[in-house]
């Protein structure tokens, strides 16, 4: 990332992908890699339901069913966000934008402040495989790793394998109806944002079936050559 192709001195990445496709534990590898924040949307969502505020009431019940939270919240959520100083380091941008709007807004919101996004790279999944991968996720409540009960099991059950802790979560929205949903959304509002960020030269694609660390590999050539 020497910052020749872009005016911005802030590296701005965007992982686009279904559900599923591994964004955020791609982005977890960025942020390891390259000292840049995971900025995900989902989550900022997910903790805004947990604390109860307007933002996140308004979201849940959007969230359980597996469509999509207006732009207008989310848009007020992440601007917030990048608005702290942390993200003055780079960004890894998960799960956000999900829609033309959401991307048109974030261009206007970098124009104004004479930035540019370093690189956009789309996970490409076969989508039934999505919700397999997905209805079969959880997380450690600690320390945040991701494991999955067929392709990635904890060594002990019940425990994780990074830190010990017995602390497993699962999403609400990860089974096998709403993961289908949410395959849904993003086949009709975020799967066009690939074309969208294609005509604009940013766009670099990856297949993100095979191995997690491959993967990492190569998309960590793709954002060091940016
Ligand atoms: P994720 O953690 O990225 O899978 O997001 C979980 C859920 O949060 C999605 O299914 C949506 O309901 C909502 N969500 C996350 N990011 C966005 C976004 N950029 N636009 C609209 N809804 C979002």
């Amino acid at each position: 990332m020497d910052g020749a192709t872009t005016p911005t001195t802030t590296p701005i990445l965007i992982l686009l992908g279904p559900p599923g496709a591994g964004k955020g534990t791609q982005a977890r590898k960025l942020e390891e890699g390259f000292g840049l924040i995971q900025l995900s949307t989902g989550d900022l969502l997910r903790a805004a339901v947990k604390d109860g505020t307007e933002a996140g009431r308004a979201a849940e019940a959007v969230m359980k069913a597996g469509g999509l939270v207006s732009d207008d919240i989310v848009l007020a959520i992440l601007t917030d966000r990048l608005a702290q100083e942390d993200c003055a380091r780079g960004v890894v941008l998960d799960g956000f934008p999900r829609t033309t709007a959401q991307a048109e807004a974030l261009d206007a919101m970098l124009a104004e402040r004479g930035q540019g996004i370093r690189a956009v790279i789309s996970l490409e999944v076969d989508d039934e495989a999505m919700v397999k991968r997905v209805s079969g996720r959880f997380t450690c409540g600690t320390c945040g790793e991701g494991f999955h009960e067929e392709f990635k099991p904890t060594a002990i059950t019940g425990v994780c394998d990074a830190c010990g802790s017995r602390n497993m979560t699962r999403r609400a929205d990860d089974n096998a109806e709403t993961a289908r949903s949410r395959l849904e959304a993003y086949t009709e509002q975020t799967a066009p944002l690939v074309a969208y960020y294609d005509a604009r030269g940013t766009l670099a694609r990856v297949d993100a079936m095979g191995d997690i660390d491959a993967i990492g590999a190569q998309i960590n050539q793709i954002v060091s050559g940016a």
